[in-house]
């Protein structure tokens, strides 16, 4: 399914071939794909996820050695947190917007048919990363949002369901109490502490032994949101991005700040110009520092905030970087564990 890699000098003839026929009003059919190194398959099964996503990579390697399809296999590894009431930052126990209701983010792409699918500020359906897809796969369309995107999945049989457990629900009501001491809300009584604000997404990118790609990245957002604020992770470029020519990207962290440097895709851009998956995650976190706004700097010039990349080429090889030290997890060929990321800043006291 996937297409064949080109060289420099083919893409250059490709290219300048268009242009006479744009001149001449020839009509035939362009065929050039973006200039790309090469990287060729090495012929292994590999996944990289955020560190919530061990199972999921453990999940998505034992389908890909079964042959099902990489996009099948990272939702599947994905769908794990998305169904677990444990994991408040995904899925059916999410964290909830400022008003209690669960809204879910979610994006996916599937490198061999380049297509894309994803959903936003969706309501009580337990897996929005199966309902990106289902976009990808039965509409003409990229992303659904809200009513028409809950509409949508319940025309295809998905239960409408209540997302807010009673965990997720408690540490939203000490929140609120403790949002400002100027509202109607007590206070908490003294000596029990807020949460600080959690955060937290799955991203997990798939490549299996014939180079295939696919990205997957499902969030229940920014905790206490504005109701309807989406995220980065339903965007296409910035939560996850698959060039199957290239490899793949994604992203957990401040959605906002990904989305201004749309880093996914600039993370695969950067593989595509040769840099290894951690070396193209870095640079996508400087030029993040470079677009951050001086009131979410420190006196040092360091965010505070932060925002992870993880990334995967056409031939397994994988890497993760913060702008503070985190976790990723992945899946080598042969077994699945945790790593550190590379990262831009030792540990800050306190981050937002
Ligand atoms: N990236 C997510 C968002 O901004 C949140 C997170 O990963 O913590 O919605």
């Amino acid at each position: 399914m996937s297409s064949p890699s080109i060289t420099r000098r083919d893409f250059v003839e490709a290219a300048s071939g268009l242009a006479a026929g744009a001149v001449l009003g020839v009509t035939a059919r362009p065929s050039f794909s973006a200039p790309a190194i090469v990287i060729r398959p090495q012929g292994r099964n590999a996944a990289v996820a955020s560190a919530n996503g061990l199972r999921a990579v453990q999940r998505a390697a034992e389908l890909l050695e079964q042959g099902v399809d990489t996009l099948d296999a990272a939702i599947e590894g994905v769908k794990i947190q998305e169904l677990d009431p444990e994991d408040t930052s995904v899925g059916y126990g999410g964290l909830p917007n400022e008003e209690g209701v669960v809204q879910l983010d979610a994006s996916c792409m599937h490198g061999p048919s380049k297509r894309a699918g994803a959903v936003a500020a969706l309501e009580g359906i337990k897996t929005p990363s199966v309902v990106a897809k289902y976009v990808l796969l039965y509409t003409d369309h990229i992303l659904l949002v809200g009513e028409g995107a809950k509409r949508f999945a319940l025309s295809f049989g998905f239960k409408e369901e209540n997302l807010l457990t009673d965990k997720a629900r408690e540490i939203w009501l000490r929140w609120r109490a403790n949002r400002s001491a100027d509202d109607d809300w007590l206070e908490l009584p003294e000596g029990e502490n807020p949460i600080p604000r959690p955060t937290g997404t799955i991203n997990c990118n798939v490549v299996n032994a014939k180079g295939e790609v696919s990205s997957v990245t499902s969030t229940s957002g920014l905790a206490w949101k504005i109701p309807g604020r989406v995220g980065d992770s339903p965007i296409i470029g910035a939560g996850q991005y698959t060039d199957n020519e290239i490899g793949a990207a994604g992203s957990t962290g401040r959605g906002e700040a990904n989305i201004k440097v749309c880093g996914a895709f600039l993370t695969v851009e950067f593989m595509r110009r040769g840099m290894k998956p951690t070396d193209a995650a870095l640079e996508t976190l400087k030029r993040v520092v470079a677009t951050t706004e001086p009131r979410l700097l420190d006196e040092q010039g360091r965010p505070l905030f932060n925002l992870n990349f993880y990334a995967i080429n056409k031939r397994g090889e994988f890497g993760a970087a913060s702008l503070y030290p985190s976790r990723y997890a992945a899946f080598d060929g042969k077994e699945a564990r945790h790593y550190d990321t590379a990262y831009l800043f030792e540990p800050r006291q306190r981050r937002r």
